[in-house]
């Protein structure tokens, strides 16, 4: 067991919200429950809600792992290590978990589609007065229960009728288990602390009307648990409910830490920003130009495997050095890349790329898998090297300092500046830190 680490991301605040505060409603389910998705395209959210970002799409026929359910939403790890959710209404379609749907009306004859598209397939015609099972409705479009599949129309055609029916049983759903992932209840807190702004509810869920909105950090008085809610009380004696992946409670503890690339905070450090230009090539160019835009790279292709990319600059824009490594510290990131690219005392003397780290244990271990893994660039691979940077130096976090390529050699600019080679180093990059996960380094 380790304590749980609060991150200031949405998808941990879930975990760690659904796991530490709701074992009632979240049930974990054995690791080797696979679902498949029927719908044509199924979006996995940060969070089991609809009021969660999307942060990918999958498609028809995929397979789906499941890790626990909270409600009506799947925690599901996909390819790739990715962990997100998905409604468990939109897996396995003829086995909708919820069991009951809105009736509406359609009141112009409208297309069935196959997802929430005007482009998307058409799989049939709604005729004026035909009644239609409206299982959930998102933005324009509502999904209904169509020849025992999932479709859609938009929602401006058809009226909601006021009454709801029941769909047909489940017939197989995903057998429940207790399994080796520990949770721990926390029923007993008598207060919990907001971890981000956070809306009071009138009641427990998130279409109920928001009695008062507070700020990070606020501590709230529980009156009594309710699911996944909490009933709270502010310091200014209004009572309402927030959602409990939305505050951290105190004391509570999980075996959740990262175990995989989709589950991390990786940091990106592009080097240098605004009044600091960092080297020059030789033809006049900036080296924060380029560490900007590799960090953009690398944190598009980790961000594509689910992880929790942090920038320390995302513009042109000069950061101090301490700021740079306090992120590392306070996000308690996984992993911490800072990008550069070095130069020598005379132009094209020097050629090639080297992977720093500054202590021995974890960041040497996180050096040596980025350097094993750049395996198709065109530059010499230097290996890996102590290096006495501050960025390095103040982090708490495995740390790595990439120089990646002489910037005034011009054979290595060429590189440097090309979004080729910036693409494989992403590549390269996302390949290795999925290996470092995997092989349990970060635990
Ligand atoms: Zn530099």
């Amino acid at each position: 067991m380790k304590p749980l680490k609060i991150k200031k991301w949405p998808l941990l605040f879930l975990i760690a919200g659904a796991i530490a505060v709701s074992a009632v409603t979240t049930t974990v389910l054995a690791n080797n429950t696979t679902l498949t998705v029927r719908a044509s395209v199924l979006n996995v959210r940060l969070g089991p809600g609809l009021a969660y970002n999307v942060m990918g799409r999958v498609n028809n026929g995929t397979q789906l792992t499941v890790i626990s359910k909270s409600n009506s939403w799947y925690q599901v790890r996909l390819a790739g290590n990715k962990i997100g959710w998905v409604a468990s209404w939109l897996v396995d379609q003829n086995e909708p978990s919820t069991s009951s749907a809105k009736v509406a009306t359609v009141t112009q004859a409208a297309n069935v589609r196959a997802s929430a598209s005007t482009t998307a397939k058409i799989l049939g015609r709604l005729s004026v007065g035909d009644a239609v099972n409206v299982v959930y409705t998102e933005g324009p479009w509502s999904q209904i229960a169509y020849h025992n599949t999932a479709a859609w129309v938009a929602s401006r055609l058809i009226r909601d009728t006021g009454r709801t029916t029941t769909l047909s049983t489940p017939t197989q759903r995903a057998k429940t288990a207790t399994t080796d992932r520990t949770t721990t209840t926390a029923s007993t807190a008598t207060s919990v602390t907001a971890t981000t702004a956070a809306n009071i509810r009138q009641a427990a869920g998130l279409n109920a009307r928001v009695v008062t909105r507070v700020p990070k950090n606020t501590k709230l008085a529980v009156i009594k648990q309710s699911g996944e809610w909490y009933q709270v009380k502010t310091s200014t004696g209004k009572t309402g409910y927030v959602a409990g992946w939305v505050v951290s409670v105190p004391g509570a503890t999980s075996g959740k830490v990262a175990t995989s690339l989709g589950e991390a905070t990786i940091v990106l450090d592009p080097g240098h920003g605004g009044s600091d230009a960092g080297a020059l090539s030789t033809n006049g160019k900036y080296e924060k130009t380029y560490t900007l835009l590799m960090a953009k790279a690398v944190g598009a292709a980790l961000s594509a495997q689910g992880a929790n990319v942090v920038y320390t600059r995302d513009t042109d824009s000069f950061v101090d050095l301490e700021p740079r490594a306090a992120t590392s510290r306070k996000l308690k990131a996984d992993v911490f890349i800072s990008f550069h690219f070095d130069s020598s005392p005379k132009a094209n003397s020097a050629t090639g790329f080297t992977s720093y780290y500054y202590s021995s244990g974890k960041s040497k271990t996180l050096a040596s898998y980025l350097d094993r893994g750049f395996t198709n660039l065109n530059l010499t691979n230097r290996g890996i090297a102590f290096g006495n940077y501050q960025v390095l130096r103040d982090n708490s976090q495995p740390s790595v300092l990439l120089e990646m390529g002489y910037i005034n050699t011009d054979k290595d600019f060429k590189e440097i500046s090309s979004a080729t080679y910036r693409q494989q180093v992403a590549t390269d990059v996302t390949q290795s830190l999925t290996s470092y996960f995997k092989a349990g380094n970060h635990q």
